[in-house]
């Protein structure tokens, strides 16, 4: 039998890597150890439906406990690895315990980026959404009439907005850049979800930074921002990006960048080391990226179990993505790194619409706002390398599956 595989995250990745070993009626040992005391679980719905109080924590989780024991895989929860011994192949726990391992897996996610201290980050109604706790400490804040400061545009920040209305909070979004979803989507993407959000009676103010947060007896009362203005708050939300958790890697000598460095087949500078999900940096022609979203997760971790098990093919990402805000459902499929040119295809029902993304004329991604048939058929030609016509794109007579032909 093959020695002890130890993976390090119990999240979306580390679960995957352990699920596919199984299927793939690999028998070797696995312990999976994670932080958090609950079994591994599903983020989403953490700034959509479970946050909005629509969803029970136990349709989160991936598997009951039961079946980490019936399927061999020692489940450690609120264990947190402190230290990679390389040299003796082993991982060292905050009680000091040690475990031995023949390959070990980073599955350790990211971290949101916090607001220093120095300008208030540590005052109390202070928040981020990254886990369970974060989001049942948080919608205990989310009552109708309190007044919520969204710091930063992003997917997370979008969300937490869409449920904070929806629950009748008061929402102000503020975004330092020109505009939201500036590092994510296009400039039309940006336009229908911020006219979503302004009718449903957000307040959002781009190119607007916070300067400081000002607290009273220890908790956030006001903001002062950038332009000069001052606002009042109850509680804020910080949704300004996340950090690769590489520290482990950086600390046992792994070459890392902006995440743990690994080949296309997840394997790190030590061959006995793998490493996935949000931490992990991969390559992808030419560069080195790292994607966070739950497709890369899991289609890493599985072509890692691939690997482990003896087959394995280069691991080439095919991302697709998507945000619920409100009952609009936007789906993002490919990679719209590099994009020089849009092309905007209004939908068959009232406020749906697609946003097509191409590089030197070659299409590379689609966002689909309320448009399941755009998400579809652009998905489906980055998958076969269809090329679409883009004069029939822009034609609406046109219907989308013969572009398909
Ligand atoms: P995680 O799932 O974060 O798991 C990492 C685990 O490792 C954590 O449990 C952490 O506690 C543990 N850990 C870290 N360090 C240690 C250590 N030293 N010892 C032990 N345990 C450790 N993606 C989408 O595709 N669509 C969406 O709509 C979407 N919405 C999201 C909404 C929210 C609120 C969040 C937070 C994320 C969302 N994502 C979404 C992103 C997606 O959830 C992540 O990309 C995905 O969870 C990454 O999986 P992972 O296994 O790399 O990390």
């Amino acid at each position: 039998m093959t020695g002890r595989l130890v993976i390090v995250g119990a999240g979306q990745a580390g679960f995957a890597l352990a699920a596919k070993l199984r299927l793939l009626k690999d028998d070797r040992p696995i312990t999976l150890i994670g932080a958090e005391d609950v079994p591994p679980y599903q983020r989403p719905p953490l700034s959509k439906k479970y946050l909005l109080g629509e969803m029970e924590f136990d349709r989160l989780t991936f598997r009951q406990e039961n079946w980490y024991a019936e399927n061999q895989v020692d489940l450690k929860l609120s264990t947190h690895v402190e230290e990679i011994d390389r040299a003796a192949r082993r991982v060292r726990m905050q009680d000091g315990s040690v475990l031995g391992y023949e390959t070990l897996a980073l599955a350790t996610g990211s971290t949101p980026r916090a607001l220093p201290a120095a300008i208030g980050g540590d005052l109390d109604g202070v928040f981020v959404v990254r886990d369970k706790r974060d989001a049942d400490l948080l919608s205990g804040e989310m009552r109708a009439g309190r007044r919520l400061l969204i710091i930063g545009g992003g997917y997370i920040g979008l969300e937490a907005a869409a449920v904070a209305r929806h629950l009748g909070v008061e929402v102000t979004l503020i975004e330092m850049a020109d505009r939201i979803l500036q590092r994510v989507a296009a400039k039309e993407t940006a336009d229908a979800m911020r006219a979503i959000h302004l009718r449903h009676g957000a307040v959002i103010r781009e190119k607007t930074g916070l300067v400081r947060l000002i607290g009273e007896g220890g908790k956030v009362r006001g903001a002062e921002l950038s332009d000069g203005s001052m606002i009042e708050v109850d509680f804020v939300i910080v949704g300004i990006g996340v950090m690769p958790n590489d520290r482990l890697a950086q600390e046992s000598g792994l070459d890392v960048g902006n995440g743990v460095i690994v080949d296309e087949f997840g394997r790190t500078s030590d061959p006995s080391i793998f490493a996935m999900g949000d931490c992990a940096m991969l390559p992808w022609r030419g560069r080195r990226i790292r994607l966070e979203s739950v497709q890369n997760a899991v289609d890493q971790a599985e072509a890692v179990a691939a690997v482990l098990a003896g087959g394995g093919e280069p691991y080439d990402p095919k991302p697709w993505f998507w945000s619920d805000q409100y009952d609009v459902k936007l789906q993002i499929a490919g990679f719209n790194l590099g994009y020089d040119e849009t092309l905007v295809r209004p939908g068959m029902r009232e406020g749906s619409l697609s946003i097509w993304y191409f590089r030197e004329g070659e299409f590379i991604a689609v966002d689909a706002i309320n448009d399941a048939k755009a998400y579809v058929t652009g998905k489906k030609m980055l998958e076969t390398g269809i090329a679409p016509d883009k004069r029939l794109l822009a034609d609406t007579a046109v219907d989308l599956k013969q572009l398909l032909s």
